[in-house]
């Protein structure tokens, strides 16, 4: 970044994105004073040149910018007291993903964001274009922060997902092509309200160039409000996309089957359930929502519906991990409220369910309309005992503790059973933090629980 070379910037928030920053200045001539209250952290980012200074001593009068972190309160339900600090200096608090904006100019961006899910739908765009011979750098939100990407060539397109708090932060991502997944209540909390957090979704596509395109899922009311806005207000043109209504002009999705009617006629692209790693209507919509957002790069339909196909899914996800006889075993460790296992739950008729963990508000109430799919549930963490006295009377349970415990008796119990294809899932419904550091370490303690059974088993 030599945007702010041989001047001073500093960076509040030293985690991956902090972190990047602090190299990418460091690369393009900046002094970067920084801080974080992990030292750990500091000790990084002076291996990499900053000059760590607790940010009350910071030289106010001489900074050209602060690079916040995402994860930093800039308004909700206070801003962070150095954001009021910079403020009163006139110093632009800034993202990560700003700063990388304001490094390339004629390179391609795709900006993915939305309540759900973002990181399959970038990770899918990226497999496409990768697939079509682009070099496709995927990052932001989901792997690698954006700076720290690989330089652009003449073939490279930006696929960054991007959470509404990096879109507070990045005033100038004027992307080529903007996604708005969908709406639902989550987060909020960060925003004070449902219309605010909305807003900033909105403010994305907003900034979108002219001469882009923005797509939209328009199956929810939040969304499909945005797109009547959009289209309105004389910015980039405007592609609705959604699973279960036919559109007019769009991209759409009926019994699985994608249909591309952005011109005049309306063709069949293909069949989504012949994607194995997409499974479920929500994956529908990733899938709509990517082929609308590659076709002007691709070109060729067909290109892309074998892309589709070929999409090995992203861990966590409804993820195979593996089949032991006739036991399909599935990681969905992400689904960390009842809204996402809803989501795994629909896929399956016969089901080994492992919930639990930390439970959410509202528990797993809401999914009693799935509990006759469920053979067995094998409760685990915090969530156990709540768990257990909604299932009560609606399906078999199994007080089982940790994780280990319950891969164990579920995998003894769907090989035992008469069902021609029982599906073992772990969907916990649950944060992980009472027994795990994060989704991703559970579904990895899971995938390897699985892996032992294996030999004994085969
Ligand atoms: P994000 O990056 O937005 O969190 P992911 O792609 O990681 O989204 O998916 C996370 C979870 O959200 C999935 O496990 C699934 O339960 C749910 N999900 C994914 N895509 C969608 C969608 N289009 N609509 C609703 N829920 C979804």
């Amino acid at each position: 970044v030599d945007t702010f070379a041989g001047r001073t910037v500093a960076v509040f928030g030293l985690a991956r994105s902090g972190l990047a920053a602090v190299h990418a200045l460091r690369a393009g001539g900046s002094e970067v004073l920084a801080w974080d209250d992990k030292e750990s952290l500091r000790d990084a980012a002076r291996a990499a040149g900053a000059k760590t200074i607790p940010w009350t001593e910071w030289p106010w009068d001489r900074l050209a910018a602060v690079i916040l972190s995402p994860g930093v309160p800039l308004t909700h339900p206070v801003p962070h007291d150095v954001v009021v600090r910079a403020r009163e200096w006139d110093v632009e608090v800034i993202g990560e993903t700003e700063l990388f904006a304001r490094t390339i100019t004629k390179t391609p961006v795709i900006a993915i964001t939305g309540t759900n899910g973002k990181s399959t739908t970038t990770a899918l765009i990226g497999h496409i274009l990768k697939e079509a011979g682009f070099d496709a750098q995927v990052g932001g939100n989901i792997g690698q922060p954006a700076l720290a990407l690989a330089a652009p060539g003449p073939q490279t397109i930006y696929v960054l997902e991007i959470s509404s708090y990096q879109i507070d932060l990045s005033p100038g991502l004027e992307a080529d092509v903007s996604i708005l997944s969908n709406i639902t209540p989550d987060h909020i909390d960060r925003h004070g309200s449902l219309e605010n957090y909305a807003a900033v979704k909105m403010r994305l596509l907003k900034q979108t160039k002219r001469a882009g395109r923005n797509v939209v899922g328009v199956d929810d009311s939040h969304c499909s409000g945005i797109f009547t806005r959009l289209t309105s207000n004389g910015g980039a043109p405007c592609v609705p996309v959604s699973v279960g209504k036919v559109l007019g002009r769009g991209v759409f999705v009926l019994d699985g089957v994608l249909y591309d009617a952005q011109s005049e006629r309306s063709t069949k692209v293909m069949d989504l359930k012949s994607a194995p790693h997409l499974p479920g209507a929500h994956n529908w919509q990733n899938a709509a929502l990517a082929y609308a957002a590659v076709a002007p790069f691709v070109g060729n339909a067909d290109t892309i519906a074998n892309a589709i196909i070929s999409f090995p899914g992203l861990a966590h996800r409804i993820e195979d991990v593996g089949r032991i006889g006739k036991v399909r075993f599935v990681n969905d460790s992400k689904a960390t409220n009842a809204d996402a296992a809803e989501r795994a739950l629909v896929c399956f008729d016969d089901i080994w369910w492992i919930a639990g963990g930390r439970p959410k508000a509202g528990g797993i109430v809401p999914l009693a309309p799935y509990f006759s799919r469920i053979r067995k549930a094998y409760l685990i963490g915090e969530a156990a005992e709540a768990f257990a006295e909604t299932l009560q009377g609606k399906a078999e349970v199994v007080m089982s503790g940790t994780l280990e415990a319950a891969v164990a008796a579920a995998a003894a119990d769907a090989a035992a059973s008469d069902v021609a294809e029982p599906v073992v899932l772990l969907s916990p419904a649950c944060a992980s933090f009472d027994q795990f550091s994060d989704f991703e370490k559970r579904g990895d303690v899971f995938r390897d629980l699985v892996a032992k059974l294996k030999p004994e088993t085969a």
